[in-house]
């Protein structure tokens, strides 16, 4: 069974708005064991967007349509395929309701112009849409519409805003798609999330022994991002559950502390979660991280149970009066030492009252960096009740890159103090 994505958007083309969609419901489907065959972007206006979705349904038995069900003019999908489908447009109260419910809860009156978010072509399931006004839709093709072979097809459209098309696709097409096109053998994909260690470093830890495995019909992938490495084990037929289950065995004994997580959580999502099941809290002192990393620990659903709050020191007087950091220490070993990086975590752990306290400073760069300090060089720091531990890093990467990074390691040294206490 082939998928194609036709992600419309005259933004996308204008490249002011990166197209994520397409990673994240490619991923999503190859996760599911489907293949997506093909994907395009095409701006709104009504001539590209049927022509792709007519030269789509000739090829593929589902077809994904993102963007463009808002209630603006240039949000033209609906009202375009309808017409190519040659289906009628009708309008469902079941939506309105919603709309204003929307609308109500948030205080806000309903424009007028959401009115066209309720017309849902004849015969279209309606995906709910609880994060938003706009719903997704979902028909079957008239196979003799657009196919040579009159094999049956299926469109869905889907709304523009991340956060509805992907709860959306979750929720409501998922289903759809285990029950239209059952997979034919079973499928099976388990992705290990690694930290601290490189990609081919990776790879020569654990190829040589999945090596019959692979033989056998094992997938192994391996997806590289800065201070983490993803490997990704598939199978396919009758034992697909059982091979991957070995193999994930395998690499969980040669990787061992290295794996942070699974499939799409991320080291945050643990971290919030290990200190949450231990009923511990936490405290940062930033410096060249500049608040990412409790960026990252206020991302996830629960933060408030086990993070305490943080201090962005990036000056040292800063250093000094929010943390009591010693003007000497200063001084003598440099803002950027392991000296101050303990005293930051110190300092933190004792004015937020928490369990734990992660710091860091670090050079970010380009300038600022000596022969004994060169520019990428970082100082964490892990404060507990048993002491405090201090590692250095060399990143060497450009400031966001440098940043993510850091963060990344930061939350990862806390993430291995949690898992052996
Ligand atoms: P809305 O009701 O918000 O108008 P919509 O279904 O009409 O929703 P669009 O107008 O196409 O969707 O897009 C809404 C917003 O969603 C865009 O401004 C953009 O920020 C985001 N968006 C749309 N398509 C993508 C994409 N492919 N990748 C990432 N973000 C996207
Ligand atoms: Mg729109």
């Amino acid at each position: 069974m082939e998928i194609e994505l036709i992600n419309t958007g005259s933004e996308l083309l204008l490249g002011r708005v990166l197209n994520t969609h397409q990673q994240w419901l490619c991923r999503r489907l190859a996760d599911l064991g489907h293949t997506v065959a093909r994907q395009i972007a095409v701006p709104d206006t009504a001539r590209d967007i049927q022509q792709a979705v007519r030269e789509a349904l000739a090829r593929a038995e589902m077809v994904i349509v993102t963007g463009g069900l808002g209630p603006t003019s240039d949000d033209i999908t609906r009202d375009l395929i309808a017409q190519l489908l040659g289906k009628k447009l009708m309008r469902e109260e079941a939506i309105i309701a919603h709309i204003k419910n929307y609308f109500a809860a948030r205080n806000r009156p309903m424009p007028a112009n959401n009115d066209v978010q309720a017309m849902v072509p004849e015969g279209a399931v309606v995906l709910p849409n609880p994060n938003g006004t706009a719903p997704g839709l979902a028909m079957a093709v008239n196979p003799n519409l657009f196919r040579a072979d009159g094999k049956p097809a299926w469109l869905v459209m889907l709304p523009g805003p991340p956060r509805e098309l992907r709860p959306m696709f979750d929720d409501s097409v998922v289903p759809i798609l285990r029950r239209e096109f059952p997979q034919e053998t079973p499928f099976a994909c388990r992705t290990l999330r690694t930290g601290g260690v490189g990609e081919s470093a990776v790879q020569e830890k654990i190829q040589t022994s999945l090596a019959a495995l692979v033989a056998d019909g094992l997938g192994i992938g391996y997806c590289a991002r800065v201070g983490q490495v993803d490997v990704r084990l598939t199978a396919r037929g009758p034992a697909a559950g059982k091979m991957v289950g070995v193999a994930e065995a395998v690499v969980q004994r040669l990787l061992q502390a290295n794996i942070y997580g699974y499939d799409d959580e991320e080291i945050e999502q643990v971290v919030v979660r290990q200190l949450a099941g231990k009923k511990l809290t936490l405290a940062l002192a930033e410096s060249c991280t500049g608040g990412a990393i409790a960026d990252r620990v206020t991302n996830v659903p629960g933060a408030s149970a086990v993070f305490l709050g943080g201090v962005v020191s990036y000056a040292n007087s800063a250093k000094e009066q929010l943390l009591g950091v010693p003007v000497e220490t200063l001084r003598q070993h440099g803002a950027v030492s392991e000296a101050v990086a303990r005293e930051m975590a110190a300092g933190a752990r004792e004015k937020f009252g928490a369990d734990f306290a992660l710091a860091v400073t670090g050079i970010a760069g380009p300038g600022g960096g000596t022969p004994e300090k060169p520019a990428g060089t970082v100082f964490l720091a892990l404060a507990g009740a048993s002491g405090t531990a201090v590692e250095r890093k060399l990143n060497l990467y450009e400031r966001e890159a440098f940043k993510q990074l850091t963060a990344q390691q930061a939350l990862e040294m806390l993430r291995q103090r949690l898992a052996a206490s």
